[in-house]
């Protein structure tokens, strides 16, 4: 069965048949408006309705569980057509803007040592259509949203060319229209992605999680860096902020006593030195059998201050989401069948 939600117009209407063009167009518009219904597709004729009906869904997922922080934090738990589970979650800023963090594999290859996610290992890449339908899912539950940012479970970099195609669906001009400069990918800091999307697009924000600038430590933290070592990466980010203009965002998970003191804020401080970049800072969100803590309130302020006496652009991402397992680094249900 083909799902809709994964199609361009051009697509729905080769699937088709379909005699008009504008029909197409028509679809994909009811589509990305958020119906679930063929039968709200109210300007389309009852039997193209039924023919859509007879070979295609609308949806290939459902959600299984919503959950609510008291902080406002949503996560939707989310089972794919194969009975996998992914989990989704709605993040909203002191403004009132909402975000999307949405995941792009079930579960993980990377084993990024601080992650509930990096503990369940990669089982497979999610389509278009299932990265969309997260989108659509809280728009949904929580109304429309502001920004997305491919942060959930997975490394974009490896589904790339889903990604892709979901960001051309949700930027279409004629569906969703949501503006590139309110997507971000993060990525634990695949070189050759870097440098593809850099090339190829789709124009939008880039996140590093970076945690810390020490190779040794890095790689013991985020294996990733054995093959892509902080030297290369530096050449990436730079590659791609001067080849797009754009400000790259380096996260820095703080773990207790493990990238906290003044020689990792140094070696940071090395490490961006020429780079166009922003540093955002995330306390370590708690991951049950993790043998890492919290880092401690006079770590956090002692890291600011020494980016800030700097000069440097630095920010602390507030908690958000603990209750309900749905802040940074802590999303991983997944139904393994
Ligand atoms: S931090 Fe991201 S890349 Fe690393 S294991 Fe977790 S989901 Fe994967």
């Amino acid at each position: 069965m083909i799902c809709l939600s994964g199609l361009l117009p051009e697509e729905i209407y080769s699937h088709f048949n379909i005699l008009e063009k504008y029909r197409s167009l028509q679809i994909f518009k009811w589509i990305s408006s958020g119906i679930q219904n063929f039968d709200d597709m109210k300007n389309i004729p009852q039997i193209l309705r039924n023919e859509l009906a007879k070979e295609s869904v609308i949806r290939s997922s459902k959600i299984t569980e919503k959950l609510v922080d008291p902080d406002g934090t949503v996560k939707l738990q989310i089972e794919l057509n194969d009975k996998q589970c992914i989990e989704t979650v709605l993040l909203i800023d002191k403004h009132g803007r909402k975000t999307a963090c949405v995941s792009c594999q079930v579960g993980c290859a990377m084993k990024c040592a601080f992650c509930m996610t990096g503990t369940l290992g990669f089982t497979r890449n999610l389509t278009v259509a299932e990265i969309v339908e997260q989108f659509f899912h809280l728009e949904d539950e929580c109304g429309k949203l502001d920004n997305i940012v491919f942060m959930g479970m997975g490394e974009p970099m490896l589904n790339l060319n889903e990604i892709r195609k979901s960001i051309q669906i949700l930027t279409h001009e004629k569906g969703r229209n949501l503006s590139g400069r309110r997507i971000t990918i993060s990525t634990s800091g695949i070189i050759s992605g870097i440098y593809d999307l850099a090339d190829n697009g789709p124009k939008v924000r880039l996140a590093i999680s970076l945690t810390c600038a020490n190779d040794k430590l890095r790689s013991e933290l985020m294996p990733v860096n054995i093959s892509n070592p902080l030297s290369k990466l530096k050449e990436a980010i730079k590659y791609f902020s001067d080849k797009t203009h754009k400000r790259v965002t380096l996260e820095i998970t703080l773990i207790h006593q493990i990238n906290t003191n003044n020689n990792s804020i140094n070696e940071l401080k090395n490490f961006i030195k020429g780079l166009n970049v922003h540093i955002n800072l995330i306390a370590w969100n708690p991951v049950k059998n993790l043998p890492f803590l919290e880092p401690t309130t006079s770590e956090c302020n002692n890291y600011i201050a020494q980016l800030e006496n700097s000069n440097i652009n630095v920010t602390l991402r507030k908690h958000r989401g603990r209750k309900i397992s749905g802040a940074c680094g802590q999303l991983g249900k997944t139904k393994i069948i």
